[in-house]
């Protein structure tokens, strides 16, 4: 009579069952865009920068990628900023970084962030779709505004009664 030996092999580490953490750039809309060229658009071609910024308006990441650049190119000239990151040109991430002339101080061209009025503004001089937190700033600007002038009224019609 034969007996089959089965070899038990245990384990001595527990099962590696815990989740990584995303990278948040697999979440990034240009990530699953076939097009990639649409976010590396000639200076002069404005079409395609303004597509590749709507884009980036909607995109779920927008603001980690937007700091992200601000991180990785952090003193970097205008010319050493490639493609549009978070939504903005190089021109405007180079303007916008404290760590440039363009960037620091009185002389400086700070880009007001999103969720601002001043944002909103740029958003639509720039021809771009205003983002949702710009929106919401905007209206919440429209109403105190609204409810200022409303005060200067009542109290300009009390004063002349
Ligand atoms: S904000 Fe724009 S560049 Fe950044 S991950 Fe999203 S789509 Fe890509």
């Amino acid at each position: 009579m034969s007996t089959t030996l089965f070899k038990v092999t245990r384990s001595h580490t527990a099962p590696d069952t815990l989740g990584r953490a995303v990278d948040w750039r697999t979440l990034g809309t240009c990530s699953t865009t076939p097009d990639d060229e649409l976010w590396f658009p000639e200076a002069t071609d404005k079409a395609t920068t303004r597509d590749a910024i709507t884009v980036c308006l909607s995109c779920p990441v927008l603001l980690l990628c937007r700091q992200a650049a601000a991180d990785e190119e952090r003193g970097d000239g205008k010319q050493s900023r490639y493609g549009i990151r978070g939504g903005l040109t190089p021109a405007q991430r180079w303007a916008a970084d404290p760590y440039t002339q363009a960037g620091k101080g009185k002389g400086g061209r700070r880009l007001a962030p999103c969720g601002t009025n001043a944002a909103y503004d740029r958003h639509v001089r720039s021809d771009e779709q205003p983002c949702d937190p710009c929106r919401r700033a905007h209206n919440e600007r429209n109403v105190q505004v609204r409810a200022e002038a409303r005060h200067r009224r009542t109290t300009t019609e009390r004063s002349a009664a």
